[in-house]
């Protein structure tokens, strides 16, 4: 079987670290999980950074920080994985589904100017598949509006657009290093932003609502514990160090799908001029007439794993069931993207000659 995906480590990368750990003891809040933050920052230009067990627990603490309460809308990005809206809905908030371009399957501008209203509180812009374009022109929307902007960039480490590392441009951004996505911590995430009025509320409910003073804890509030362990820490900051090689090798399989598939008429996800993807998944929008979930059917049967791209959340039988506001263009990606294999050494041309025959044997092209 030729697998969706394949891990940028291997376990020589992280033994020697490994060791030190089970020597030390360290399991948490150890050198390690210092080492990864400062990566981090460092990388993406931003002034603070938390590791968090995942992008979920990171994006729904950052809806804390920001005061989201019963009741707050908060516009998102309505083409994503659904602990998007999961976070919104957890705290009681009204999630407002905001579409998606077609082109570059992000937030469209015009439609959130639409929707944004009294109670817009917050908004999420998602970087579907790593891809950040179009995120300045949400950006300025929301400071003309006065509403702090949250990028949902789970998929996005190592981007960038207009020059600026993804973890850089919005008030608050989500990471996640879950297996799907560039760098894996098996489960993991972070938060990155600017603020230290932020990064205050940030220490302290991370860490179970404790200061750390004249050598004891203070318990000044009610907290949680999302923390990332070292040995979590040691595989990302591997990962990390050679970012910026695992992107272009995307890239590259990208292009030649792109290539192989173009005069199929599958047409690839748009990244604009000024933004840089991971591609943490390499996303097709399948050519009319075929029905894309025959299409991954039929790839499985030739032992080729591949998936849809992700999901309409508007769409989602509770979302629809309690919102009825099911958002066009999403709901078409939702049906009609594919997300094939990208992993170092993939054979790209065993995979788009097997679409080849699939197509001919549906009687299309
Ligand atoms: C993967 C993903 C998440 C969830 O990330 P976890 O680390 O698994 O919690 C959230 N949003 C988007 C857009 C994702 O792709």
């Amino acid at each position: 079987m030729i697998k969706l995906v394949k891990p940028y480590i291997k376990f020589r990368d992280v033994k020697n670290d490994f060791k030190t750990i089970f020597k030390s003891g360290n399991f948490t809040k150890g050198i390690f999980v210092e080492e990864f933050r400062k990566k981090l920052l460092d990388f993406t230009g931003a002034k603070f950074c938390h590791l968090t067990t995942s992008a979920t627990t990171a994006l729904s603490i950052s809806l804390k920080a920001l005061g989201i309460k019963e009741g707050d809308e908060v516009l998102i990005s309505d083409f994503s994985f659904p602990a998007t809206a999961n976070v919104v809905e957890d705290l009681g908030a009204i999630p407002v589904f905001v579409d998606v371009s077609l082109d570059s399957f992000n937030m469209l501008p015009d439609d959130l100017e639409k929707k944004i209203g009294p109670n817009s509180k917050a908004v999420i812009f998602v970087d579907a598949f790593g891809n950040p374009s179009g995120i300045n022109k949400i950006a300025k929307i929301c400071k003309e509006n006065n509403i702090p902007l949250i990028e949902d960039a789970a998929c996005a480490v190592g981007s960038s657009t207009y020059n600026k590392k993804v973890g850089n441009i919005a008030d608050i951004t989500c990471f996640s290093f879950h297996p799907r996505k560039v760098i894996t911590t098996g489960e993991g995430g972070a938060i990155t932003f600017n603020s230290a009025k932020l990064n205050t509320f940030f220490s302290v409910k991370l860490n179970h609502g404790a200061i750390f003073e004249d050598g004891k804890f203070d318990f000044i509030d009610f907290g949680y514990n999302y923390r990332l362990p070292d040995l979590q820490a040691v595989m990302g900051s591997k990962q990390l160090n050679k970012i910026d090689i695992i992107i272009k090798s995307r890239k590259l399989i990208r292009d030649k799908y792109i290539k192989d598939l173009l005069p199929l008429g599958f047409k690839p996800q748009f990244i604009d001029n000024e933004s840089i993807s991971n591609f943490q998944s390499i996303v097709f929008l399948v050519p009319n007439g075929i029905l894309r979930d025959d299409l991954i059917k039929k790839l499985r049967e030739k032992k080729i794993e591949s998936t849809i791209g992700t999901y309409c959340l508007s769409g989602l039988s509770y979302y629809k069931g309690k919102y009825n506001s099911v958002q066009k263009n999403a709901s078409f990606l939702g049906m009609n993207t594919i997300t094939l294999p990208c992993f170092d050494g993939v054979n790209v041309r065993s995979i788009t000659s097997q679409i080849t025959k699939i197509m001919l044997s549906l009687g299309v092209t």
